[in-house]
């Protein structure tokens, strides 16, 4: 029986044969091609002396297959599902680790890399091959292969300290997550609510045995509307004193001993492998180099944003005085009084704006959109398989009606989907042999479905998400790089929200909402003065919500770029630097880092000034648009020239300079969120 994964691709741009494959597929077809890669590495290992073309290219060149087939594996794990698959996930996932452990840890291999990387200067060299080399030489010192085996041993007892602590860490704040019920007895405590989240809350009192009651936990759904909404002062308290008092009351569940673990870990690691800090070693591979230029980046925002933070407060506190007598305003009011100040201000609700954002317009305005700037056409082609009947496959093209990409477009929830949207790809751009290998991308969405009376119409959120996701898939389907390693969204973290990010601007611009903001029923394009009310909308309580994001970003930097031996009272700690965005009065006992998954289980430890920083660039650059107009060919081509088909060729500092003319400055966001004093 032959496995259609192992042959090659008959179908229309050797697409994935999804009509052929079925679970049963997957094990045997990665656990083959990794025999394969494993091969590959061999023949490398063969050749006689290490040359920058059968070390390092061939490095590049090497486990394609079973690239393309993990791409599908783990694509389908997340856009279409099942028992089966899941299983398996859990049987390729360790199967896939160990095999780029086996490479990465592989001695041999490493002095060759290391041989070809000694001769770099000698090498003449292309930019795209110098920054291949450097990658790939980094990937491997980056990993421990340069100690000796004693440090090795001990580097790898400290990753799997690492994966069990931030393994509790989770579990931990999952575990308080669970834990906390509160019950409401009477109807008139939940005034304020809307009629969907007292509905749930009656749910959840039933589910746990309470019928007759309301009742509400930590999670998300259920605690976001009791803050927004709820009217009763009280019960906003209890609530918020629960979630922000999450895994720090010093019993079994308290997660401070962990966070103090982490963090030493962190450093020892760091320093094992010749860094200052744990900050880093992470921003060796960031746009942002030095844990320096973070600090530096996150003051001068602060400093720039702290008048309009503190009179977005001002507002709220005075607003919450008028209306209730609030004498102080606190943590527990602010979402409240918020959500009833900005309904005041701009009376904008998403039912007002849906019938101009049907699912079908839009997307044929993202595609006019990139038609504009970079010339691509979509053409729908029902001869590339799909993996489920809501997918529409595209065969994209350039001006000169060359094939650039296959793109598909997966838009509906369904069972086996998870939340959220994002891109991914089947397969990568390179070239190899003279020969340009166009790339499969993909857009996974989670939108409102049509019925049978409606077609399917988008909140204003959920078009700005498909422009996002969109803004992704052009950074992939215009990639036109040498190596696949490089190409597309291969880039630095900190980076690679450019693309999508600036994408956005385009639907707040009246010239794009023009093309496709049209009313389902009557046609009409929308007003220009909705277009004004939603971004104003866009802007209120910026200043409050950028002092947020810079606390955290501290946070996390104090917490990884120093040695940490010295924190003790991780309260006291905490407290300390969050005094530099405090706008609100400290609560006694609550503590942000106990419940910070960001970077204690998940990997954005001294990551998380990213957001703001991907949003100073993408301001920044949208800037030029502005100046020269948004649909300017010629800004666009630079565009696509330095960001988009650049991928990760070179420092993406390089690539910005090139396309901008200078480094990127934060004015434009300041500008745009209305942050400059005026
Ligand atoms: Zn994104």
């Amino acid at each position: 029986m032959s496995n259609p994964l192992l042959a090659d691709f008959a179908t229309l741009f050797a697409t994935p044969p999804f009509h052929l494959i079925t679970p049963d597929h997957f094990l045997p077809a990665i656990q083959s091609s990794i025999r394969q890669a494993k091969e590959e590495i061999n023949t490398i290992k063969a050749q006689a002396l290490p040359t920058f073309e059968n070390t390092i290219e061939a490095l590049d060149r090497s486990g394609k297959k079973l690239g393309v087939i993990s791409a599908i594996f783990f694509n389908l794990n997340s856009a279409e599902t099942n028992d089966q698959i899941q299983k398996l996930a859990r049987k390729i996932s360790p199967l896939l680790t160990e095999h780029a452990n086996d490479i990465l840890l592989d001695q041999e291999l490493f002095h060759r890399v290391a041989q070809v990387f000694e001769q770099k200067e000698n090498l003449k060299l292309s930019p795209e091959q110098h920054t291949l080399l450097e990658k790939t030489y980094k990937s491997f010192v980056r990993n421990g292969a340069k100690l000796n085996p004693e440090q090795a041993a001990e580097l790898r007892k400290i990753d799997q300290q690492l994966a069990q602590l931030s393994l509790k860490f989770g579990e931990n704040v999952l575990a308080e997550t669970n834990k906390f019920v509160h019950f409401v007895e009477n109807e008139t405590d939940l005034e304020g609510l809307p009629e969907g989240a007292k509905e749930a809350a009656a749910q959840i009192a039933e589910e746990k045995g309470q019928p007759g009651k309301w009742a509400f936990t930590l999670d998300y759904p259920s605690y976001i509307p009791a803050l927004t909404y709820a009217k009763n002062r009280e019960l906003r308290k209890t609530l918020f004193l629960a979630f922000n008092t999450k895994a720090s009351k010093g019993d079994m569940l308290d997660n401070q001993e962990t966070i103090k673990n982490i963090v030493n870990l962190r450093h020892q690691r760091a320093e094992l492998l010749g860094y200052p800090s744990h900050a880093h070693f992470v921003l060796e591979e960031r746009m942002a180099k030095s844990p320096q230029a973070v600090q530096e980046f996150l003051r001068s925002l602060l400093e720039k944003a702290r008048p309009k933070g503190e009179a977005d407060v001002r507002e709220v506190a005075d607003f919450a005085e008028k209306l209730d007598g609030i004498d102080s305003l606190q943590r527990w009011d602010f979402a409240y009084y918020s959500e009833l100040l900005k309904r005041e201000k701009y009376a904008l609700d998403d039912e007002l704006l849906r019938p101009y954002f049907q699912l079908e317009k839009v997307i044929e305005g993202v595609f006019k959109t990139s038609e504009k700037l970079y010339g691509l056409t979509f053409s729908p082609n029902s001869q590339i398989p799909v993996y489920h009947k809501d997918v529409t496959a595209y065969e994209v093209k350039n001006q000169k009606n060359e094939h650039v990409a296959v793109f598909y477009a997966d838009f509906f929830p369904r069972p086996g989907k998870r939340n959220g949207a994002w891109m991914t790809s089947y397969k990568g751009q390179y070239r190899e042999n003279g020969m340009d290998s166009r790339p499969h991308i993909s857009i996974v969405c989670n939108f409102t479905k049509p019925t049978k009376t409606k077609p399917s119409l988008l909140t204003f959120q959920e078009v700005t998400t498909l422009f996002h996701e969109f803004g992704h898939a052009l950074h992939g389907m215009l990639a036109s790089g040498t190596y696949e390693s490089l190409s597309g969204t291969s880039v630095y973290w900190d980076f690679v929200e450019l693309p999508s990010q600036i994408f956005e601007n385009w639907c707040y611009e009246k010239e794009c909402l023009d093309l496709f903001a049209r009313h389902f029923q009557t046609g009409a394009t929308i007003p220009a003065d909705l277009i004004e009310k939603i971004k104003n909308a866009a802007n209120f309580q910026q200043g409050y919500q950028t002092l947020r994001q810079i606390s955290f970003g501290l946070l996390d930097m104090a917490y990884h770029s120093q040695n940490p031996s010295q924190i003790t009272d991780l309260s006291a700690f905490e407290s300390q630097i969050m005094s530099q965005t405090d706008l609100l009065p400290k609560v006694c006992g609550t503590m942000v880092s106990t419940s910070f998954s960001h970077i204690f289980q998940g990997g954005y430890s001294s990551g998380y000034y990213s957001y703001k920083w991907a949003e100073v660039l993408d301001a920044d650059a949208f800037e030029l648009f502005q100046e020269k107009g948004i649909f300017d060919p010629e800004t666009a081509q630079a565009f696509q020239n330095h960001i988009l088909s650049a991928g990760g060729s070179e420092h993406p500092l390089e690539l910005y300079k090139r396309f901008r003319g200078r480094e990127p400055k934060p004015d434009a966001l300041l500008k745009r969120a209305g942050l400059l004093a005026s």
